[in-house]
């Protein structure tokens, strides 16, 4: 029976960056990683709609993630706004690169594997097994699915969370770490769409640059700006992305969304009258809103000039529900970051067991934060379980 240095389940980003790591800092460390899916990092390769926004400038530690892709030899430029992207904007050549250095390391990829149960058995030290330096005598026993058991004696959980479960994350990770014995906090779908009580279907498919206000119970909460798209049930985009964030825990009828399709322009109003005075009414929204919003502000107001500014500024939608998994970018909750160590990532209740990536309990907005999450958690966890070994 072969007992690995490390096993590694889940090979998306946090996993591939743990192994890659782990290589680095001990070439001689025997390490394989798990993975459910047919091929690893399905996420990763449709991440940032196939472009895949890798890191953020505003990470305080985002030198370490583009150290770390450097390593890899993972190109990438920065869009002007602090989103980093590989240099060609193709998420599958990222995973293509980390699939490559995993390989070129020794290390294995074992797909179509599913683990269901990670279990600690007691190692006997006149059984012939090897002891590291650290003198950890424990061994950890990892199911799968389909039969196969494997034995390590320090296991990393990368499984993700349970957003986009198509790409193979279905929320395995979360009841592996309640049956070690960890502290999962509630997980609730974030950076999601949103859909409304408004009828959207005759709108959907519309693309605008717009400031979008959540409000609960009428008072403004949050704000965002940025491109929204309005779909067959609701809205989507970016910046609704990051309000979902703030609609967790409370009953979603006591939110709504107020859009300002001309955020910055204050004297709306002149600029309609003015537009009506020269174009006539009927003509005066065209190349200020898209076919088929200018016609249903048009039908809504009838063309008054005041009723127009009050709708293009504070066009109303009121939440009916979230976008669930499958449109999540994200899962909000997840293990209790108060039984990891932040350094190593190291489970403070089971010792040699890392865990990383979405299965913790921390989410961030969109423009590379979860990704460089991944990354960071994944480098550390690789180091801290190769050193000393
Ligand atoms: C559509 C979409 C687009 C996104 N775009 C961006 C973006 O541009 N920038 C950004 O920062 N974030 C983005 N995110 C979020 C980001 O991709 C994730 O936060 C990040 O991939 C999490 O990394 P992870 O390693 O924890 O999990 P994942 O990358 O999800 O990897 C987990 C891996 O574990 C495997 N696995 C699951 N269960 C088991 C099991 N039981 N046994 C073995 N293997 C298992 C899965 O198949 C998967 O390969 C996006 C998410 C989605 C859904």
């Amino acid at each position: 029976m072969k007992i690995y240095d490390g096993i590694i389940i889940g090979a998306g980003a946090a996993g591939m960056a743990a192994a890659i790591t782990a290589k680095q800092e001990n070439p001689n460390f025997d390490l394989a990683i798990l993975e459910k899916m047919d091929r690893p990092g399905l996420k990763v390769a449709a991440a940032g709609n196939g472009r895949c926004n890798i890191t953020n400038k505003n990470c305080p530690d985002y030198l370490s993630t583009l150290k770390f892709l450097q390593s890899v030899g993972i190109m990438t430029r920065d869009d002007g706004n602090g989103w980093i992207y590989p240099y060609n904007e193709e998420a599958k050549s990222v995973v293509a690169a980390l699939v490559e250095k995993i390989r070129s390391q020794g290390s294995e990829i074992f797909c179509g594997n599913r683990v269901k149960s990670v279990e600690i058995i007691e190692n006997h030290r006149d059984s012939g097994w090897r002891h590291n330096k650290a003198g950890d005598s424990a061994v950890f026993q990892i199911d799968t699915d389909n039969g196969t058991k494997y034995f390590a004696r320090r296991v990393v959980l990368s499984t993700g969370g349970k957003s986009g479960p198509k790409l193979g994350t279905t929320g395995d990770g979360f009841v592996i770490a309640r049956n070690l014995g960890h502290t999962v906090n509630t997980l609730v779908p974030s950076l999601t769409t949103v859909e409304t009580y408004e009828d959207t279907a005759y709108i959907a498919g519309v693309r605008a640059k717009a400031s979008v206000t959540l409000l609960f119970k009428g008072i403004p909460v949050a704000a965002e700006e940025g491109e929204i798209q309005f779909t067959e049930d609701g809205i989507s985009g970016i910046c609704i992305y990051n309000l979902t964030r703030y609609m967790t825990g409370l009953p979603l009828e006591s939110y709504s969304l107020e859009v300002d399709f001309f955020p910055g322009i204050w004297n709306i109003e002149e600029v309609i009258e003015e537009r009506e005075a020269l174009m006539g009414r009927n003509a005066l929204l065209l190349t200020m809103l898209k076919k088929p919003l200018r016609k249903l502000i048009m039908d809504q107001t009838g063309g008054d000039v005041k009723e127009i500014t009050k709708l293009i500024k504070k066009f109303p939608l009121k939440v009916k529900n979230l976008g669930g998994w499958r449109k999540a970018q994200v899962t909000r909750g997840g293990v209790d970051l108060h039984e990891i160590s932040h350094d190593t990532m190291e489970s403070t209740l089971i010792k040699n067991l890392f865990i990383v990536g979405e299965v913790l309990d921390y989410d961030g907005p969109c423009g590379g934060f979860n990704l460089n999450h991944a990354w960071q958690t994944g480098i550390k966890a690789g180091r801290a379980m190769a050193e000393n070994f």
